[in-house]
């Protein structure tokens, strides 16, 4: 694997930091720096990129805002790509009800809002409230109980060593929380379908998008760092509720805790590492094992080493 850095650095158009800490790139705030952090400048330059690192068997994955990512203490080996939102122009395409709106993968969750504020669309009003990129809430089919990405979804397009191509959402397999990608495949867009609105339409889509934000304002933990929800819902029930009755609200492990405010989440206080937010997941999966005979499967992605 020697010798790669300087490679990449030199083969490269786009931004390159080599030993980049990834604490200050998620919203956990936690976790050691990757080997190479990589913000290709287009879909040539990241092909290319990833032509180079898989021919010197240098591992590479992908990251958004990083608000549903735990990176380990020690950091990630190999190359970290962050498609950033200049990566490709948006657009937006007339169709019959509504449009087809492509945006690169890095452009924010806010963004999306935007563009539907700007050209009167309506239908992924769920998020509003949601942080993170366009690409990590088509990976995560993120949403709430206004709907998930998957209801919106036309097509991601995604790079690999072999070069770009589109990705029709149905084969995406999306499910709760979850979608299924080629193995190593980065999205650099992705298209959804948004329908046009009339002035009531688009007056109620907003009240609910600032309604869900004053919920969450309410009922999340919003003034310190955290990943959302750290478990997904198992059937028919939440979490959080299991979490409560197990008494673990506002349990803490070095600088991290579960939420006094939201039971599915837990909270950096301050100088929290990896292995902390770790030891609050296991001590929640064994209490809610033993009371419930419940297994509470992580909606946060672990990576890296820790
Ligand atoms: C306060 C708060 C509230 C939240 N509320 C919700 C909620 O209501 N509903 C919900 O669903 N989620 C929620 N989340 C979780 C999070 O915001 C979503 O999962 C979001 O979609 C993650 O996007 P991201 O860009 O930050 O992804 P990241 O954390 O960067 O990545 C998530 C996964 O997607 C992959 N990925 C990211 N970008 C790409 C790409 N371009 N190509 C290939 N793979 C990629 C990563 O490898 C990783 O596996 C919340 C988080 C916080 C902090």
């Amino acid at each position: 694997m020697t010798g790669w850095r300087e490679e990449l650095r030199a083969s490269v158009r786009g931004e390159v930091i080599f030993d980049a800490p990834m604490a200050q790139r998620t919203s956990l705030r936690v976790g050691g720096p990757c080997d190479a952090l990589f913000r290709p400048a287009d879909a040539e330059d990241l092909a290319g990129a990833l032509r180079l690192l898989r021919g010197a068997g240098v591992p590479w994955l992908a990251i958004g805002g990083g608000a549903n990512t735990l990176v380990g203490d020690r950091g990630i080996r190999g190359c970290v790509v962050r498609i950033g939102p200049e990566f490709a122009p948006e657009q937006v395409e007339p169709v019959e009800g509504g449009a087809l709106v492509t945006l690169p993968a890095g452009a924010s969750n806010q963004r999306v809002v935007g563009v539907m504020r700007e050209e009167g669309l309506w239908g992924a009003e769920f998020l509003s409230g949601i942080p993170g990129s366009a690409g990590g809430a088509a990976t995560m089919n993120a949403g709430t109980k206004m709907g998930e990405m998957k209801d919106v979804m036309d097509a991601v397009e995604v790079a690999t060593p072999e070069g770009a191509r589109w990705i029709p959402a149905a084969e995406l397999r999306y499910a709760y929380r979850t979608s299924h990608l080629p193995e190593g495949a980065v999205i650099t867009r992705v298209r959804i379908r948004l329908k046009r609105g009339t002035p009531s339409e688009l007056a109620s889509a907003a009240e609910r998008m600032e309604k869900d934000r004053d919920y969450r304002k309410r009922t999340q933990p919003l003034t310190l760092p955290n990943c959302g929800s750290v478990f997904r819902n198992p059937e028919g029930d939440f979490a959080g509720r299991l979490i409560e009755v197990c008494g673990l609200k506002g349990r803490r492990i070095g600088g991290a805790s579960w939420s006094e405010v939201h039971a599915n989440f837990i909270v950096n206080l301050g100088g929290a590492t990896a292995r902390d937010v770790r030891a609050l997941i296991e001590l929640a999966q064994a209490q809610v094992k033993g009371k419930f005979n419940v297994q509470l499967e992580p909606e946060v992605r672990f990576v890296g080493e820790f």
